[in-house]
Order: structure tokens, then C-alpha cells, then sequence
């Protein structure tokens, strides 16, 4: 434990982090364990890990694993059961220090990825179902390498009209709690377009927001954006109080925490946008 640099405590007990990727994920670091330390220390009551399942079997990008025990293996269903036993065996021993451990995933949309999360949900009893939309046209937009490849294509009312035609196809399989950081283009389109896109969204937004209502998915305030260099969180306050105010679930707080001290990141600020931040992932 003594090379993980652990979090502040938060000035308030009781906070939830819907959104945290512990070393399952390739791109993170610190173990399950380490992340509910690190909850604990930062006074939340509740953590819900989100290993990414990206499995687009025509990604133009890398090949995405699943590490596991140190080891990438593909991203089968079958491979996440290590994680989903680790997950649980936390929750065991957590809950009674009082921390609360829910069992998530984000799983990288594509159009047909209906049938392999079928498969998931059958086979785990996942609390928490994150929709992660990171590839357009099997382009993931939002790598270092990747997102030139895809912004040389299109202006930036393309990219939204694109990135929003999918936030409305994942709401319509009915398969998702909550779309992970809307307008995720943002991470890297605000450096290549320049502000023009931060208004992109606006000719798309009605109908997201019919369609997110209809199928009761939720959307989360996820605040990777700032440790990002942006300004704002994903989705833009904007965006957030347009959402709330046409009705759309908007309560999951998540950090995107892809190491422990990253926990319940910049919650300080983001608690006050969320009327019911104690409420949890099972809800
Ligand atoms: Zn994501
Ligand atoms: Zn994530």
C-alpha cells in the first residue's frame, strides 16, 4: 500500500462514486482493495466499480483486454468472473467498516452489442450497467492516437450529430442504467475544433432527452472532465441542468477514477449539482 498515494477526506460523509475503474481495466492502477480504501478514507458510503468490457469486433483501434491476476485476456464474458468474485468478496469484507461495494461495468457501445451483454447479465448479477461511448464509426475518438484519425473526417456538428445518433441507439436497447459522460467528444474535440463544438450538442439534444426519459436511462455527472483540462464536467453544467429540467434521471456523481487517490474526485463541487447525493447504484 505504500506507493498509493490516498485521497483527502471529503468534508462530507456519505457520498456515492458510480464510476471507478480498479486494475481490471488496462488503463488503471490500484487494486479493488486499494479503491475501498481509498473510498473509506474519502468518507463515501457507497463505490461501484466499472471495469471497461470493450469487445467492437470490428474496432479499427488496439485489441482491448481484461487484466486479470497481472494477465491480459480477452474480453469474454467468461474472463470476468475473477473480477465479478473480487468484487464481491470486497463487498463482504467492506461493508462492515461501512462502506458499501456495488458490482459494475462499462461496456464500450457498438451496434450489436446487444447479444454479448445479454450474455453478461444472464450469467452475473451486475448492480450497475454503464454504456461507455467511445467509438464512432469503430473510430474510438477519445485516445491520444485515435481522435485525430477520426475529427480529420468531420466538422464539428458532424461529430455531435454522430456521437448523439449512438447516445439514442444505446438508450433504445433498454439494456443500460446510465450513459457514461455524455458528450465525451468534448475530451479532445474543445483542443481540435476549438469552442465551436462546446454548442454542437444543441440540434440533438431534444430528442436524446425523449429518448433517455422513455427508456428510463439515466445519465451521470462525471468528473474525469477537469483532471482532462476542461472547464466543466461531462456532460457541461449546461447540458446537466437542461437534462434535469426536461425530466431526465441525472443522479450518479462519478469520478472515472483510474487510480485510488482519484476516488470520489472533485466531489467537493460536483455533490451540490446532485439533489440526492447519498442516493446509491442499486436504485
Ligand atoms: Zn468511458
Ligand atoms: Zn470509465
Amino acid at each position: 500500500m505504500s506507493d498509493i498515494i490516498m485521497p483527502k477526506p471529503l468534508p462530507m460523509e456519505g457520498l456515492v462514486d458510480c464510476h471507478c475503474h480498479c486494475d481490471y481495466s488496462i488503463d488503471a492502477t490500484g487494486t479493488i482493495e486499494q479503491f475501498c480504501e481509498a473510498a473509506l478514507q474519502r468518507n463515501l458510503a457507497e463505490i461501484c466499480f466499472t471495469t471497461h468490457f470493450d469487445a467492437n469486433p470490428h474496432t479499427q483501434g488496439d485489441i482491448e483486454y481484461i487484466r486479470v491476476k497481472g494477465q491480459n485476456l480477452p474480453t469474454t464474458v467468461e474472463n470476468l468472473a475473477p473480477y465479478v468474485d473480487d468484487v464481491r468478496a470486497a463487498a463482504d469484507k467492506f461493508y462492515p467498516r461501512g462502506l458499501s461495494v456495488k458490482l459494475g461495468i462499462e461496456i464500450g457501445w457498438y451496434r450489436g452489442c446487444e447479444e454479448i451483454v445479454a450474455e453478461m447479465t444472464n450469467r452475473y448479477n451486475f448492480d450497475y450497467l454503464l454504456c461507455g461511448i467511445h467509438e464512432l464509426d469503430n473510430i474510438c475518438f477519445c485516445s491520444r492516437h485515435g481522435h485525430e484519425r477520426f475529427f480529420a473526417r468531420f466538422n464539428a456538428e458532424q461529430v455531435a450529430e454522430k456521437y448523439f445518433t449512438e447516445v439514442i441507439a444505446a438508450a433504445r436497447t433498454d439494456l443500460f442504467d446510465t450513459i457514461a459522460h455524455l458528450a465525451y467528444y468534448l475530451r479532445s474535440g474543445i483542443e481540435y475544433y476549438s469552442d465551436s463544438i462546446l454548442d454542437a450538442h444543441r440540434p440533438y439534444l431534444q430528442d436524446t432527452f425523449d429518448t433517455l426519459i422513455a427508456t428510463e436511462t439515466g445519465i451521470e455527472i462525471n468528473t474525469s472532465a477537469l483532471r482532462h483540462g476542461l472547464k466543466d464536467y461531462y456532460p457541461p453544467v449546461k447540458i446537466i441542468n437542461a437534462a434535469r429540467k426536461a425530466g431526465v434521471d441525472v443522479n450518479f456523481l462519478g469520478s472515472d477514477a483510474h487510480s485510488p487517490e482519484q476516488v470520489g474526485f472533485d466531489f467537493e463541487a460536483a455533490s451540490a449539482l446532485v439533489p440526492d447525493p447519498l442516493r446509491g447504484c442499486e436504485e
